[in-house]
Formats: C-alpha cells, structure tokens, sequence
C-alpha cells in the first residue's frame, strides 16, 4: 500500500540498502501514509476501484439534460504530483469516464483534489500560486522554494533523490490557467454578493506589482489570479466548499 504514494514500486521487502536508508524510507512511508491529501487520494482510487463513486454533476455537460443516473463507462489510470515537505511525490489514482443514461455520450469529471490537465494537485497549485501573488517582494523562482530551498521530485526508494525540481516556469503556467478564469471569478464574486451583501470584494481592486509583469494581459491574469484567491477565502467560509472544482466546472474552467 506504501508503495502507491511514490514514483518506483518500492516493496518493503528485502533490500541490499544500508539499515539506515531503509529506516529513513520507512519513516518517510509512514508520514506519507498520515499525510491527509493522500489519504484523499488514496480514498478517491478506492472508491472508484470498487464502484463506490458518484458523479458531483447533475446536468450532462453533453445534453444539459438530468438523467436518473450516470453510470461508469471507464476509468483511467492518472498520475498526480503532491508537494510534502520539500519533496514532489508521484501518486496512482483513477478518473472517472461517466456516460450519460439519456444521450449516451461519455464525460470526465475532475476529482476534487485536481485541476483539469494539471498533474499537481488543486492544493498545491493554489499554495504556490497565492504565495506568490500574496507577496510583492516574491519572484517565480522564489515562490517555488520551500523555505528557501528548491522543492525536488521524490525519486529513487533507496531514498536518492531525483535531480529533477520544482520550476519557476511550471509556477509560471499556474498562474496563467487561473488568470484565464474570468467567468469562474465573476460567478463567485457573484455568489458572494448574494449571500453577504455587505462583502465589499467585488468593488475591491487586487493591485499587482509592476515588475511582476511586462504585458498588460499578464497584469490582467494576474489580477484575475489574486482575485480568485480573495474570493476563495470568502467561498469556502461562505459556503463550506471550494470554487475548484464545482463553480469552475460549471463556468467551462473559463
Ligand atoms: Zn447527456
């Protein structure tokens, strides 16, 4: 089962390691296991393995019709990244295909801890993201450093470290896909408004430090990406929930 949470298989079993590099494996294997988002993740692959899993949607996104049910017509094997500590872990899990009971067309649906086409999980990618966006002074290749040191990729279970980290361009992308999310924005800041009226954040600007772009489409996107991080806060207090997946589904991730 440890096995799952990393890259390469490792089994447990007999090895020509040194003691001490299979004990720090194992300690490491151990917090893993306790970490709660891959408990998520792990809940998510267990559910869907025995069919225990539900579409969240109520509309086919085929048809806009309501079917009685959406059934399983598939699932797919997918890898998501997760940042521990200062280590990026690869984990197993499944998606959903569904088919629609009325149109018979076929569907994916994002797990709640994912974003579509990302492999980073949604935890990650907006951790980093507001890190960044919260802090004038940050620059890219700051942001992606865990207190002040690079984020490697968890690689080898002998405990060598893969050379591979966590890059400032990645982070880059991360914050044009949620720049791009003007209509989910607009949505949130909207359910905001209706269930506290006196929330001022739709009137609020989110200023974005000059040197942080050189165009103004990425000043918007920016802009747009820090404002989805105010109105997320709010959300979640709000309504107990997240805007990712649910509200940017229903806006088209647009
Ligand atoms: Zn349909």
């Amino acid at each position: 089962m440890a096995s799952s949470f990393s890259c390469k298989k490792w089994n447990g079993g007999p090895s020509n390691d040194p003691p001490s590099r299979v004990s720090k494996r194992i300690a490491l294997e151990a917090r893993l296991l306790s970490h709660p988002l891959l408990q998520v993740i792990h809940d998510h692959t267990h559910a869907v393995r025995s069919g225990r899993v539900r579409c969240e949607l109520e509309i086919c996104p085929r048809c806009s019709q309501a079917p009685d049910v959406f059934k399983i017509h598939e699932r797919r094997k997918r890898t998501f990244r997760v940042v521990v500590e200062r280590l990026v872990h690869c984990v197993s899990s499944l998606l959903v295909r569904w088919k629609c009971g009325l149109c018979k067309q076929t569907f994916s649906e994002c797990p709640a801890f994912a974003l579509p086409y990302k492999r980073y999980v949604r935890e990650v990618v907006l951790d980093f993201g507001r890190f960044y966006l919260n802090d004038d002074s940050t620059s890219y290749r700051k942001a992606v450093r865990v207190e002040g040191l690079p984020v490697f990729y968890d690689g080898e279970p002998d405990g060598v470290v893969d050379e591979r980290v966590l890059s400032a361009s990645t982070l880059q992308r991360w914050l044009g896909f949620l720049g791009r999310l003007e209509h989910t924005l607009r949505s949130a800041l909207r359910l905001i408004r209706s269930a506290s009226p006196r929330c001022d954040l739709f009137r609020r600007a989110q200023p974005v430090v000059s040197w942080k772009y050189r165009s103004l489409e990425r000043r918007r996107r920016l802009q747009v990406g820090l404002s989805l991080m105010v109105a997320e806060a709010s959300f979640q207090s709000l309504f107990a929930t997240s805007i990712f997946p649910g509200l940017a589904t229903h806006e088209r991730w647009t």
